[in-house]
């Protein structure tokens, strides 16, 4: 029922959808991923321009949070 709604009315579906969310998400346009703040979505698009902002020094892995490395390191 939704799905058949998405794909026949794609374009008046999103529009709306995407304004609405401007108010309390910040908005991923890569991949439709909504974020509750500005930060968040920085450290989100790591994932697609593939820069992390914390590696680890042992084995180069890349982390969007500095305390996600913590726990890496820390294993
Ligand atoms: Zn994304
Ligand atoms: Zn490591």
């Amino acid at each position: 029922m939704l799905v058949n709604y998405v794909q026949s009315h794609n374009s008046e579906f999103k529009f709306p959808k995407m304004r609405e969310l401007k108010i309390n998400f910040f908005f991923c346009f890569n991949n439709d991923k909504t974020v509750p703040t500005p930060g968040d979505l920085k450290s989100h698009m790591y994932v697609h321009n593939g820069s992390w902002p914390f590696k680890c020094s042992i084995c180069n892995r890349g982390f969007s949070k500095q305390t996600n490395l913590r726990n890496h390191v820390s294993y």
